[in-house]
């Protein structure tokens, strides 16, 4: 009876595989029509201070599939950093969401940050630098506006010329953010040796902090950190008034989640912002 469930167990474990194996196919095909057609677009989640005014945006890649539907972007970001697509995507993150946000900028009258994700296999292309600066000069935005968020990842190779990427990319005046803090590899040590302009706490610390006075004591520490070394500090993911009541506390100054706002078409960030600069 034993060998038989056993077998029986193979079979189902094979099968789970053997469906994993074909959705990952038709997630790169469907997104490598997808990214020649037109299917993916920008949405924009604000950042905002004490005040509740927003000092920022996170932009984050929508992509609705004809036959798949909606499909997240942490299954399909991974998808196409296996199989060749990141470089395309990551075009198309960039270049629409700077260009958005230029139309954005010019109507507000001011600037705020705005943050675009990075994965790993776009910063290590040898032309990343002046990809990013081409996009801002073609749009006329502000390197000083620009936020790339980086994750721990990055580290696990080839420190010096990460090192020295982000070197570049900050005497040019964009600022580089540790996105997911916390939850990857980087160590103390680490941290010392890179300039990082911001952290960003991660959610599942945040998830918790009222009810694990670990999670509370591990973000007091990235504060800490945050704060010996002048770097910005973003908490994300915060979904109640107690967390943001809790984090403010401690000290941290600016918030990103959907206690404030959920991430949000072009249109109704608009909106949003012209609201908000009226009163
Ligand atoms: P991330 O960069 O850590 O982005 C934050 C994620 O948390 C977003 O999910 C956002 O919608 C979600 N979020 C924000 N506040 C809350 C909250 O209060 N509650 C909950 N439950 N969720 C919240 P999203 O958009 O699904 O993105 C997931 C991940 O996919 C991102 O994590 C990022 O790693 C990746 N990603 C998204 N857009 C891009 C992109 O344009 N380029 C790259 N390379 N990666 C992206
Ligand atoms: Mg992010
Ligand atoms: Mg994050
Ligand atoms: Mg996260």
């Amino acid at each position: 009876y034993e060998a038989k469930q056993n077998r029986n167990s193979v079979c189902v474990y094979r099968s789970e595989m053997e469906q994993a194996y074909l959705r990952r196919l038709s997630v790169e095909q469907r997104l490598r029509y997808g990214l020649a057609t037109n299917s993916l677009f920008m949405m924009y989640q604000p950042q905002v201070n004490e005040e509740q005014q927003t000092v920022g945006l996170e932009a984050l890649v929508r992509w609705k599939d004809d036959e798949l539907g909606f499909v997240s972007p942490a299954e399909f970001v991974e998808v196409a950093e296996k199989s060749g697509l990141m470089v395309p995507l990551g075009r198309f993150v960039l270049e629409t969401s700077v260009r958005e946000y230029a139309e954005l900028r010019k109507e507000l009258g001011r600037s705020i940050d705005l943050a675009i994700n990075i994965s790993v296999i776009q910063f290590r292309q040898p032309d990343f630098v002046t990809s990013v600066v081409k996009v801002l000069e073609t749009y006329d935005v502000s390197p000083k506006d620009l936020v790339l968020e980086i994750t721990e990842t990055l580290f696990m190779s080839d420190f010096d010329r990460v090192l020295f990427t982000i070197e570049q990319l900050r005497v040019i005046g964009i600022r580089v953010s540790m996105d997911d803090f916390g939850t990857g590899y980087s160590s103390l040590s680490l941290l010392r040796k890179l300039p990082l302009d911001e952290l960003k706490i991660d959610k599942s610390f945040v998830d918790s902090i009222l009810e694990d006075e670990k999670a509370a004591n591990m973000i007091r520490s990235i504060i800490a950190i945050a704060q010996g070394h002048s770097m910005e500090l973003v908490a994300e993911g915060v979904e109640e008034s107690e967390q943001a009541s809790a984090l403010i506390k401690m000290g941290c100054r600016r918030f990103q989640g959907y206690y404030f706002h959920r991430p949000m078409p072009l249109d109704a960030l608009r909106e949003l912002l012209a609201e908000t600069s009226e009163s």
